[in-house]
């Protein structure tokens, strides 16, 4: 029999609701829910059933309903990349991408192994000036040169990539540079074949069909609030990773190629109230060979070698991140109701000022948002821009707060490697095999998983914890967070 508890003297809701559901049927199962969603932040919520049956006996294999739960509700994770959003999640999504980009590097995860023998190199590709910035020039040695505005600044100083001259810094440009980046990748990678073909004397269709090109890139930002792009470009035979490149296709040919498209890709961006505008690259990129073995250490600055391994990390990395190097915010300033236009039509189609934003469009006002100045004048000359019916594809209001970059933040040609799916499909072909494991220890009858059917039908409840079982995540989190310590300090087995 269930006793009704008198809770009214616990005053923290957290610790309440703890002891209620410390209460219900089965508080494992509660703490085991939070467990296995492994510290997320804001986990989804949700409501269904799956059934597996098996079509020749017409027999429930086994089935679950979020009903028989103590709360009544499947928790799963919200599977968020975004490391601001959800740490744990991230961290899932930067070992996917790791393994992702050292299996285009070194083979593994279906990707054949002989690819680390194929010309790969690492490419960094950036934006050109927009107008002085304050910088830190070092020079190899230890001290760093003055800045031009006479200063020596600190490595962390605020004031770094903020331009010398705000009032004639080239705001506009930036703005259109970042909306304009996947497109002017894009273009790079076309005019990358084209370079090859030319260099090596080839028409491109021979060209093609005697080689593959495969790309994977992230994008980062740099402190001045412009994108950059880290690439690892690979040649394949034509075939693709099984296949070796022929044997003229080095990577001295891929580095000329390189430099010859980063100087032709450009676009014209036309417009009555700003002009002709080229955005092309500027003239500082980099490409580097990646060798297979090396312990070299993969730094921003400084690079003692690239390896298989530490590229891989480096882009997984990045690719957890989104706007936040650049100390921009990291959700839309775009008022939803209206869509950034500060009005919404009647039932008379006529337009009436927007009741969640007073009329300004925006979710948040722009100069009210905890950014430095730069970063605000970005996002407002991104907002700026949006007015201009020329630029309305851009999406300027949507994508404001990213500066004007909308594109992917990381991605890869299809030749490249496994795909995140497929690492998402391992895991459960793994958790597949632990069940079935489970169930072998505990005596129960075989079953041939490949005949069975599955049916289901869920629904989004919300996101997010009750506040007791927020107090369990904030346990598992500790857990985590401790255990990596003891890996760390090799006191467990990492
Ligand atoms: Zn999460
Ligand atoms: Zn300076
Ligand atoms: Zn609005």
């Amino acid at each position: 029999m269930r006793r009704s508890l008198d809770l009214r003297h616990v005053v923290s809701p957290g610790l309440r609701d703890l002891i209620e559901l410390a209460n219900t049927h089965n508080f494992d199962r509660v703490t085991e829910q939070v467990r296995n969603l492994r510290g997320c932040t804001r986990p989804i919520n949700l409501h269904g059933w799956t059934v597996t049956t098996d079509p020749a006996t017409k027999k429930v294999v086994r089935s679950y309903h979020s009903e028989d739960e103590p709360s009544g509700r499947l928790l799963t994770t919200c599977g968020n990349r975004r490391a601001s959003r959800c740490p744990a999640c991230s961290r899932v999504y930067a070992a996917d991408t790791y393994h992702l980009i050292k299996a285009g590097l070194s083979g593994g995860k279906n990707v054949a192994e002989t690819v680390r023998d194929h010309p790969r190199a690492f490419v960094t590709l950036t934006a050109p000036s927009f107008g002085p910035v304050h910088n830190r020039k070092t020079d190899g040695t230890a001290k760093s040169r003055p800045c031009a505005c006479g200063q020596s600044h600190a490595e962390d100083a605020p004031e770094l990539g903020t331009p010398l001259s705000p009032t004639t810094y080239d705001y506009t440009g930036a703005v259109l540079w970042n909306a304009h980046a996947g497109q002017l990748w894009a273009r790079f990678t076309t005019y990358l074949r084209r370079a090859l073909a030319e260099h090596l004397g080839m028409t491109q269709k021979a060209l093609n069909a005697a080689l593959r090109v495969s790309f994977a890139k992230v994008a980062e930002y740099q402190k001045r609030g412009l994108v950059h792009f880290h690439a690892v470009i690979r040649f394949d035979g034509p075939d693709g990773h099984t296949t070796p490149p022929p044997a003229w296709a080095t990577f001295d040919a891929l580095s000329t190629a390189v430099g010859l498209a980063v100087e032709r890709a450009r676009l014209i961006v036309e417009s009555d109230a700003i002009g002709e505008r080229v955005i092309a690259w500027g003239r500082r990129f980099k490409v580097d060979p990646i060798t297979a073995l090396g312990d070299g250490e993969l730094t921003d600055a400084r690079v003692a070698e690239y390896t298989d391994a530490n590229v891989a990390g480096y882009i997984a990395k990045y690719a957890t991140k989104n706007a936040e190097g650049a100390g921009t915010v990291d959700r839309t300033l775009m008022c939803r109701p209206c869509a950034g236009r500060g009005y919404v039509r009647g039932p008379s189609r006529l337009p009436n000022r927007c009741a969640d934003c007073h009329g300004t469009g925006q979710a948040e006002p722009i100069k009210a948002l905890p950014v430095q100045q730069h970063v605000r004048q970005m996002i407002r000359t991104a907002w700026d821009l949006g007015h201009l019916p020329e630029f309305a594809e851009l999406k300027l209001w949507k994508w404001a707060h990213m500066l004007g970059f909308r594109g992917h933040f990381s991605s890869k040609s299809r030749a490249y490697s496994t795909t995140l799916g497929a690492l998402r499909d391992v895991r459960r072909a793994w958790r597949i095999a632990q069940a079935e494991a489970a169930r072998a220890r505990a005596g129960l009858p075989a079953t041939d998983e490949t005949t069975l059917v599955t049916t289901s039908s869920w629904t989004y409840l919300s996101s997010g914890y009750r506040p007791g079982e927020e107090l369990l995540a904030a346990q598992v989190r500790h857990d985590i967070a401790h255990t990596q310590c003891l890996k760390q300090e090799g006191l467990v087995p990492a």
